[in-house]
């Protein structure tokens, strides 16, 4: 027992003998000598944001005190520029919510925060505001001219072993266990940016490195258990602005992911609701139907929608209602905190149309008013073409919704390049899939400002998709490369890695080899890939480096040609320059093409430079095409 237990147990049993009170009157003050007593031990065990910014665009800042029965208290604070505008008390005791205003005079420096309960003072909490850093370099966004390298950081290099198990982390390393964890880390990714910078990608997508402290399949990043800090398993919060910088450095730019639709169950947010709002919460569990079609059919029943939006994702992550204003906040606040922290270029939001759309709107806003140049692409996970430009900003919708977010990805495409090359051609089979997706850009307001992919972390890799045909590898590469948008490649697509979806995610995320101590084989070095790998990273480099330095091929406009007798061709192009790529689908036949209708395209242009192979064709009029190829021209005049 404590001192103030034993205290106050004692006081009790004098009161009771000494006090002849009626029982209310008794009540009462026992409560009043609690409070004072219990008082002692209020401790602000959280606050969140852990600090925040003087200089910032919105000069309104909710911070959130978490500790035991905060609520009692009436926090003053005395510091020049600030203004303690609200103080906000929810159902749990132990939140309180301080709405701040920081004027522009308000200098950076330590923020005495006074905590008062009743006429008792506990010590002052101290709160930072910070000096916002000023460097051009930092949100630079990314566009077209960018290609994108996804990486999944527990499975890409393990740069550090002494933080693969952590006495506070409930799950350890084990690298056996396809679905556990297997200690990849930030000075992995650290070590091997080079190796990215080399491939030719420019920007870097990680998968969610803050903290999962999940017992089991913690490791993909997506059940987060506390939105502000990194999992030590990853590193420090200031190991991930060091891997922003040195990033930086490197030229390659940063994209974090961002999860506003769930948190892990074990979240110390959900465990301890500030209200029971923040969260869909059934009798019964009840999962999402995943039926994105119902937040744009104006048919869709109510049950239906209401399904898709509160329905949770997985039994371990509870959904977020993001409808409490408090909760909306803070996730808002949340992502503005890690871009000033740690300068990233983009965000990566995590299942998008699954939060309310409103709101998505209304987070996009407040971005890009403190970071103009930032970019931000929407994880829109959906069948259609025209559901998923309804999600992109300034889209044509007959509801007049605007999501505010630039970029959307493009799961249509991704399905018709899984199929396209492994179909025989007819009228909307084999090439036909490429050429229609791209005739439904009318869509968007900007088909440019879409992510076009071949897999990623939640799909079957391409190379198993095409049935580890080389062939239509490279014919999948050399379009990413060249049609419209934002090309993104999963870790390990330039060293042929394979892998089932339906095996288990965790065959698709395997460990990249080389990325261990001890490891086998190290891909990460031309002496360590097998003939067939260097083949790959050769190809992919110098188309890589090609794109980097034909502006054409992502500023120019697009043109394609109907696909015919299993060819389909298409030019990138503008007033001076043209590139023409050709896609032979046929299993079997070399292709004489004759290019008399493309002559719209053809014209003024004398001969071509084969991207791949270096070498000139000087005789434009019939072209020839191996089976299953792909032939990227520059055209010269
Ligand atoms: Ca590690």
């Amino acid at each position: 027992m404590k001192v103030h237990q034993i205290i106050f147990e004692k006081i009790k049993e004098l009161l009771k003998r000494y006090f002849d009170m009626k029982k209310q009157l008794l009540f009462t003050f026992l409560l009043a000598i609690q409070t004072i007593l219990f008082s002692q031990e209020l401790k602000i065990e959280k606050a969140q944001p852990p600090f925040w910014w003087v200089g910032m665009e919105n000069q309104k800042l909710q911070l959130m005190l978490y500790g035991n029965e905060v609520s009692l208290s009436s926090p003053e604070i005395n510091y020049p520029g600030v203004e303690l505008k609200e103080i906000i008390r929810v159902e749990n005791p132990n939140y309180l919510f301080l709405d701040l205003e920081i004027s522009k005079e308000a200098k950076p420096g330590i923020m005495n925060i006074v905590i008062r309960i009743g006429n008792r003072l506990i010590p002052p909490f101290q709160y930072e505001l910070k000096e916002r850093v000023a460097d051009s370099t930092l949100h630079q966004g990314f566009d077209q001219s960018d290609v994108v390298y996804l990486l999944m950081p527990d499975r890409f290099s393990n740069g550090d072993t002494t933080n693969d198990n952590q006495p506070d982390m409930l799950e350890k390393a084990d690298r056996d266990n396809p679905n556990g964890r297997h200690g990849g880390d930030i000075a992995g990714i650290k070590t091997h940016l080079g190796y990215i910078r080399d491939l030719g990608a420019t920007t870097i997508w990680i998968n969610p490195l803050v903290e999962n402290n999940n017992p089991e399949y913690s490791y993909h990043g997506y059940a987060i258990t506390d939105f502000y800090k990194i999992d030590p398993r990853f590193g420090s919060n200031a190991d991930y602005s060091n891997l922003v910088k040195s990033a930086h450095e490197n030229g390659l730019k940063v994209i974090m992911d961002m999860v506003f639709n769930h948190a892990s169950v074990f979240n110390w947010l959900v465990r301890d609701l500030p209200e029971s709002n923040w969260i869909h919460q059934f009798p019964d569990y009840t999962q999402s139907n995943f039926r994105a079609s119902t937040i744009t059919d104006p048919h869709a029943s109510e049950y239906d929608r209401n399904r898709m939006l509160e329905g949770w994702f997985d039994k371990h992550m509870a959904d977020l209602d993001q409808r409490s204003e408090l909760l909306d906040n803070f996730l808002v606040q949340n992502s503005i905190w890690w871009i000033e922290a740690s300068g990233i270029d983009g965000v990566r939001i995590d299942t998008q149309p699954y939060s309310y759309k409103e709101l998505m709107t209304g987070w996009s806003n407040r971005i890009f008013k403190e970071y103009p140049n930032l970019s931000v692409v929407g994880e829109t996970w959906l069948q259609k073409e025209s559901i998923t430009a309804y999600f992109q900003k300034d889209a044509h919708n007959a509801d007049e919704y605007n999501s505010g977010i630039p970029y959307v990805t493009d799961f249509p495409m991704n399905s018709a390049i899984n199929k396209a090359f492994n179909e025989k051609d007819g009228w909307t089979e084999g090439l036909a899939r490429l050429y229609y997706v791209l005739a439904q850009d009318f869509l968007y307001d900007n088909a440019e400002n879409t992510f076009v992919f071949a897999d990623n972390h939640d799909l079957t890799r391409f190379y198993t998709s095409i049935d580890k045909d080389f062939r239509k590898w490279k014919m999948g590469m050399a379009f990413l490369m060249t049609t419209r948008g934002v090309p993104m490649l999963y870790y390990g697509t330039e060293i042929l890695m394979t892998g089932y979806e339906h095996e288990g995610h965790g065959f698709i995320r395997k460990d990249f080899p080389g990325g261990w101590p001890g490891d086998e084989m190290d891909a990460f070095t031309s002496a360590g890939r097998t003939m067939e790998q260097n083949e790959a990273f050769d190809y992919l480099q110098r188309l890589l480096q090609w794109r980097k330095n034909t502006p054409v091929v992502y500023e120019g406009k697009l043109k394609q040609f109907v696909p015919e007798d299993e060819v389909y061709v298409y030019f990138r192009y503008d007033e001076d320059e043209c590139v023409m790529v050709i896609l032979n689908n046929s299993d079997n036949q070399i292709k004489a093409l004759e290019t008399g209708r493309f002559k719209e395209c053809l014209d003024g242009y004398n001969y071509a430079v084969n991207v791949e192979t270096g070498e000139n064709i000087n005789y434009l009029d019939v072209l020839t095409l191996p089976p299953k190829s792909v032939v990227i021209l520059e055209l010269k005049k």
